[in-house]
């Protein structure tokens, strides 16, 4: 990516055939697409990129397994197509970014011979419906199988586990590898610009966007013939600015996650607990040598605040301590996260947690914006193509043939199974560290430890507990447009999922690099490390755990 301030300029000085606003997975998708569709495009997000639902979600590429309960539950063939869709995007998203994402074995513990059948039935038809992009055929586990597999689960009364297979994946590191291959392509990306207003032309259709610089305060105009709006939760208000006429039709649910050491949970395949107090289902998943615990999904009112609360830890807690062994306590969590599901309004009042996933592209044909609204991470590709088909057909030219299927992200070219092990070897470096860069850099680790030749101290780790040294937090400051020291560590590096407390520790050692690329000042320095820190501390005090 270009330095943010060149990418500020060129976003300033060219007319774009499209402007995508919103840099989560959805217009990052949708920027990729247009772009090498040969559109010249550009891809504006109000924060940084990612840093809403997209670096909030479950981490699983996946058809969902509940949601297909429902569907034949309720005769829903909306939901059941949805479902087929997903299954069959997840082999694109598997394949694309081999570095970010990868099977998995999922097992919902059963406790009597019928459950079992129920499961395995349904899990067979998953199979199925995934046909060609199926990942390994769901099986039986026997009692003692299973706790081979998942020593942790409780023994009591267990009869067996069905074992079905989805995927995993990096979701904020695969939103930039998004955004990179854009920009790779010949695009122009710009975070902290927030879409303020809209210029229309002589006909009533948008032509310009005033755009504020959340960094600076600064506000410039950017110029293009057509507008995407892929804001997620933001949709509504992106709709109004363009037509203040138009319903509202996002219905948000919010969503959160709980990290706790994998030693908790031995074992490296992932549990689903089948039911949960209000009709749901859980996930406990092995999630970078840490346990990741969710989701809630709760109807958005105007006093949700997006952190994790006490209540929703106990939660999400209680529904999963009766399936293991050794309960899990409050005091024990790492980090953790909340976010907004993107969900559009059904007709009628629906409970959230049964709103569809499903995705729908609105064109308003007063102002000629194209709306993107809905979908899941693991859509992201189809719903970017969906979009981009209406953006030609409303330019009037052909409608291309989108080139997304398989396109390798950034990362990918070079990338192999024994990457790790590779750069281990060759730089000396620490197997956590070697693992680490490869998981979340792909082949491009390379160019991170390319910069250990400019100053081989950057071989230093940010903080005794993390694999993760300064070289790359330079690299990201560098290449992929880190600003702020929550970029580096929520983000770029995933820090902050990891732990809460070892990302506080690294903070002054992050300022410091940042200090150094961008020239900040020490006042600014010093502001930005207190500001990290009391905006974890407040993450901790939510939960009543200790802070530091
Ligand atoms: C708790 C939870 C768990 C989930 N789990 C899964 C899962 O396991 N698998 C799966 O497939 N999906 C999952 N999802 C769904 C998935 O995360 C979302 O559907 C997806 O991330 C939405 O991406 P998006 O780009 O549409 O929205 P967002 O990621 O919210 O991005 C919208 C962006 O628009 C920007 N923006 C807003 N207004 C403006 C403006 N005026 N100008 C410029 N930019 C603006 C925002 O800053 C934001 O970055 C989950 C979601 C949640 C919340």
């Amino acid at each position: 990516m270009k330095p943010r301030s060149e990418a500020k300029v060129s976003a300033q000085e060219t007319k774009f055939d499209l402007c995508v606003i919103g840099g989560g997975a959805t217009g990052a998708g949708c920027a990729l697409d247009a772009q090498l569709r040969g559109l010249r495009t550009l891809l504006l997000d109000a924060g940084d990129f990612a840093s809403a639902a997209s670096s909030a979600s479950t981490k699983l590429v996946h058809g969902g397994v509940r949601y297909l309960e429902q569907a034949v539950k309720s005769f829903n063939l909306e939901e059941y197509r949805m479902v087929k869709n997903a299954l069959h995007e997840r082999r694109y998203m598997l394949a694309n970014g081999p570095h970010l994402a990868h099977s998995a074995h999922f097992l919902v513990p059963v406790y009597s011979l019928a459950r079992a059948a129920y499961y395995l039935a349904g899990m067979k038809m998953y199979d199925a419906l995934a046909g060609k992009g199926n990942l390994f055929p769901s099986s039986f586990l026997s009692r003692n199988e299973a706790i081979a597999r998942m020593p942790g689960l409780r023994k009591a009364g267990l009869y067996g586990a069905v074992c079905y297979s989805d995927g995993q994946f990096d979701d904020a590191r695969y939103d930039l590898a998004l955004v990179e291959s854009f920009t790779a392509a010949g695009g122009t990306a710009l975070n902290y610009a927030r879409v303020a207003e809209f210029e229309r032309d002589k006909n009533g259709k948008l032509a310009a966007a005033t755009v504020r610089d959340e960094l600076s305060a600064e506000e410039f105009l950017i110029r293009a013939w057509k507008f995407v709006n892929a804001t997620g939760t933001g949709a509504d208000k992106v709709r109004l600015l363009a037509n203040p006429m138009l319903a509202p039709r996002m219905h948000p649910s919010k969503g959160v996650h709980l990290l706790f050491s994998s030693e908790t949970f031995p074992g490296g395949d992932a549990l689903l607990v089948p039911h949960t107090e209000d009709g749901r289902v859980i996930f406990a998943v092995p999630w970078q040598e840490r346990l990741l615990v969710g989701t809630t999904d709760d109807e958005v009112t105007p006093a949700t605040r997006m952190v994790v609360q006490r209540d929703e830890a106990d939660y999400l807690l209680r529904q999963l301590n009766p399936y293991l062994e050794a309960p899990l306590r409050r005091e024990q969590i790492l980090s953790g996260m909340a976010g907004l599901r993107p969900l559009v309004a059904a007709p009628g009042h629906v409970k959230s947690s049964k709103l569809i996933r499903d995705h729908e592209v609105e064109l308003d044909s007063l102002s000629g914006l194209i709306s993107i609204l809905g979908g899941k991470w693991t859509t992201h590709r189809l719903m970017a193509e969906d979009t981009i088909n209406a953006v030609q057909r409303e330019m009037g030219g052909p409608v291309l043939a989108s080139m997304t299927k398989q396109y390798p992200l950034a990362g990918a070219r070079g990338f192999y199974k024994d990457f790790s092990r590779h750069i281990e070897k060759e730089y000396c470096l620490s197997a956590d560290v070697a693992r680490h860069l490869a998981g979340k850099f792909g082949a491009n680790a390379l160019q991170i430890l390319k910069l250990l030749n400019e100053n081989p101290s950057w071989k230093e780790r940010i903080a005794t507990e993390l694999p993760i040294i300064q070289a790359e937090i330079v690299h990201c400051i560098r290449n992929e447009m880190a600003e702020t020291i929550e970029d580096l560590l929520a983000r770029r590096t995933g820090a902050q999922m990891y732990s809460w407390s070892e990302a506080v520790q690294a903070a002054p050692v992050v300022a410091a690099l940042l200090a150094a690329e961008l020239n900040w000042d020490s006042s600014r320095t010093a502001a930005a490390i207190a500001g990290y820190s009391d905006k974890i501390g407040g993450f901790q005090r939510e939960l009543g755990l200790h802070e530091g």
